[in-house]
């Protein structure tokens, strides 16, 4: 009996110690139904910022296979490469249209939630996969440069977090939120510093918003790609290499033999079949992680 009462103490202090209400805690597990199993695996729809290009790209045309309905954003820039994403997504016989939009902008993400809703229907998860990156040291930067990269990386994130939680807690059903971090989330890269600190932040806001959004059975995740040969890193080449002296392309190779376990340079779809497995409801028991998919730089 003082056992039993001692181990009920135990497990309300760890509940307290990870900021779970009691009250959340207290619903059996059998009580929590997510959206994805409920609803089986057709017409689920996702919307993935920056899926123009990269790993966005990937992640649009993965899920689209996985048998998502897709919004498919970006920038204005980057309309045609958003045209020919959902195009193909179109020809793998899944419903897409394009919806440009700057993530940093509230009011353009809350627009976008309600064209998705109104297009595809209920939404099912939010993955916001769009990011930049700058490689500056970190007494060059200027007060634009700093603000820019939190803008897009970590409001960016927020914006489409909360857009979706909201439209998600609406509809009642659940839903899943994904969040591009990063291996700097882990350890910086020095050149990299505000990009690493923005996505240290999209780590820490994934934890939090699992912890809110669980009574509202919303699983909160991000993933952490490592070196990923996309346009992002033709640029983090190039800059690493003019201020170290290396050739374009050089400073790529060098880091993925010296600092990859695996030895190669990752591609967008080693990122896309671990987001597809965040999206699905194989993974409808984890929230608040961030999954790193590195090819083995950093051992977590
Ligand atoms: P990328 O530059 O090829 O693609 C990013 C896309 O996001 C672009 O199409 C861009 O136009 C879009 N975008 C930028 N700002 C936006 C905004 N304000 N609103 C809407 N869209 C916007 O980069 P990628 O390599 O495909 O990276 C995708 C994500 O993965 C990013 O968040 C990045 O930080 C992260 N990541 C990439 C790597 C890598 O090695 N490439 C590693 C770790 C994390």
């Amino acid at each position: 009996m003082a056992l039993r009462t001692a181990s009920r103490a135990l497990r309300q202090l760890s509940r307290q110690a990870n900021g779970i209400p009691s009250g959340a805690m207290r619903a059996r597990p059998s009580t929590r139904g997510y959206a994805t199993p409920t609803m089986g695996q057709q017409n689920r729809t996702a919307i993935v910022t920056g899926s123009s290009r990269g790993i966005g790209k990937a992640i649009a045309l993965r899920l689209a296979q996985d048998g998502y309905d897709l919004c498919i954003n970006d920038i204005p820039a980057n309309k045609s490469g958003a045209d020919e994403v959902v195009k193909h997504v179109q020809g793998m016989g899944r419903r897409a249209f394009p919806y440009m939009a700057d993530v940093s902008n509230l009011k353009e993400v809350e627009d976008m939630v309600q064209a998705s809703v109104s297009e595809l229907g209920p939404l099912n998860t939010m993955v916001a996969n769009a990011g930049i990156a700058q490689v500056k040291a970190l007494l060059d930067l200027t007060e634009q440069d700093l603000k820019r990269m939190f803008e897009v990386n970590v409001y960016g994130v927020f914006n489409c977090y909360s857009s979706a939680a909201k439209q998600m807690i609406k509809q009642g059903n659940g839903g899943k939120l994904l969040g591009a971090a990063s291996i700097v989330a882990f350890k910086p890269f020095a050149l990299l510093s505000h990009y690493s600190a923005s996505k240290w932040a999209v780590r820490g806001m994934t934890q939090a918003f699992a912890m809110e959004m669980a009574e509202h059975k919303i699983t909160v995740n991000a993933y952490a790609p490592g070196i990923v040969g996309t346009a992002m890193w033709d640029l983090i080449d190039e800059e690493l290499g003019k201020k170290k002296g290396a050739k374009k392309g050089d400073t790529i190779k060098k880091y993925s033999s010296e600092l990859i376990a695996l030895g190669r340079t990752s591609v967008p779809e080693d990122v896309s079949s671990t987001v597809s497995f965040l999206c699905s409801p194989d993974s409808d028991y984890m929230t608040g992680q961030t999954i790193v998919i590195d090819g083995g730089i950093i051992f977590t």
